[in-house]
């Protein structure tokens, strides 16, 4: 039986600009971001600027983290406690978490069957609760309708915040993912598309949440030392209200990052070779439905989901047991107790009880896999191949089904 040895975790080395560009900060030892030398412009404040140039913001903050830069997003847009703010239902944990840390109140929408957002229910939800804030979630990089979701934001009052964690050098229609809405937040996580271990990004165009962000962010009074912020005017009425919640990033992540920036494109023609061969190695098995991938999407493969429609949750699991077997990880977000990563709404307690069928449904049979870089082309046929007979052996274990339901799509 073929079996595949490759490590589903393991991301590429940093490029050896990254890693002189650290050493030489280790050396200097000037790792805070405010500590320059005179005439020195830091290491953070120049990934700032050109990262805001990748995506074409006139402001961007570096932060601690994906979910520090989504709990200072939307501290900036004054979120109060007990405000109800708006979520995919389908997220990582660090989303929900974001919007309770500030001691706001995640409310969920439904997702659809393509994991994006229900547009319907984001509408009912969001007159059912009064909400301003919409904390979108690119989940796993797929991304719903940008031109019919921001119309109905507008129409509905919602600012949008982007969690871009998935979509980092995606674009839809050809504009960066994370500039539809006010602010977008980025995460420069290993593994992410590009990694500082831990790190992220916020970017806007709007002088005020951005003025705001970096205060927030803890910037002293030192915030004229940033060059992709606003003039220090803006901080002026500002920098007294604001409180500092110490999250920012520091000159040796900067150093790490920097040169990764240029890479991200690079990237997401090697990630499309990968998801692609996945693509045509899965098309057509029966009992496996893939997830279309928009035109107007111009994604980040750097994993892949797909559907087991209908399937009963021993099936499942059988099947993740029988692919890992077989040296192929996979995550199933519809396992009863949460595992690494895959928790799901209702495993995140501190938010109040809902019932979300349809994403019940869509979570029951989602299966979801990484595809690191390390990974090369002629890897994606074996990995194919495994889950296709992996699914046709659960497909036909009769013995596992309380009803032998026959299982076509
Ligand atoms: C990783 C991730 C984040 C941010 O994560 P950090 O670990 O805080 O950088 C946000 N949203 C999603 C969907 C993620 O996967």
């Amino acid at each position: 039986m073929e079996r595949f040895t490759g490590s589903f975790t393991q991301q590429e080395p940093i490029p050896e600009a990254g890693i002189e560009a650290a050493m030489a900060v280790l050396r200097h030892g000037r790792l805070h971001r405010y500590n320059v030398a005179p005439g020195e412009v830091a290491e953070t404040a120049l990934l700032e600027e050109e990262f805001a140039a990748y995506v074409g913001a006139k402001y961007c903050l570096a932060l601690a983290s994906g979910g520090a830069a989504m709990a200072c997003a939307l501290r900036a847009l004054e979120v109060q406690p007990g405000e109800p703010v708006l979520s995919n239902a389908f997220t990582l944990a660090p989303v929900p978490g974001a919007i309770a840390s500030i001691g706001a109140r995640p409310v969920f929408v439904e997702v659809t069957e393509d994991l994006t957002l229900d547009h319907g229910h984001l509408e009912s939800q969001a007159e059912a609760t009064g909400a301003r804030v919409l904390l979108l979630s690119h989940m796993r990089g797929h991304v719903c309708d940008m031109d019919a979701l921001m119309a109905l934001c507008n129409r509905l009052g919602l600012r949008v915040i982007e969690d871009c964690a998935h979509t980092m050098g995606a674009r839809w229609k050809g504009v960066p993912s994370g500039r539809h809405g006010a602010i977008g937040c980025y995460s420069t996580q290993t593994y992410k598309h590009m990694n500082s271990g831990e790190g992220g990004f916020l970017v806007t165009d709007d002088a005020e949440i951005a003025a705001r962000a970096v205060l927030l962010s803890g910037s002293y009074m030192l915030y004229a030392r940033h060059r992709a912020a606003p003039a220090p005017e803006v901080f002026e009425g500002l920098k007294l209200d604001v409180p500092n919640v110490s999250s920012r990033m520091d000159n040796l992540r900067a150093a790490i990052l920097r040169p990764q920036i240029g890479m991200l494109d690079d990237r997401r023609a090697r990630w499309r070779i990968l998801y692609q061969g996945m693509e045509a190695g899965l098309s057509g098995v029966p009992g496996l439905r893939l997830i279309p991938r928009p035109q107007a999407e111009d994604y980040m493969g750097s994993s892949f989901q797909f559907l087991l429609p209908g399937w009963e949750p021993a099936r499942v699991a059988a099947f993740v047991a029988g692919a890992a077997a077989r040296g192929v990880e996979l995550k199933w977000f519809g396992a009863a107790e949460p595992l690494g990563f895959t928790s799901r709404y209702a495993h995140w307690r501190y938010a109040a009880p809902v019932t979300l069928p349809q994403t019940d449904q869509v979570l029951a049979g989602l299966i979801d896999m990484r595809l690191p870089l390390t990974f090369v082309p002629d890897d994606v046929p074996v990995i194919a191949r495994i889950i296709a007979e992996e699914v046709g052996k659960a497909a036909g274990a009769e013995a596992l089904l309380p009803v032998a339901t026959p299982v076509v799509e």
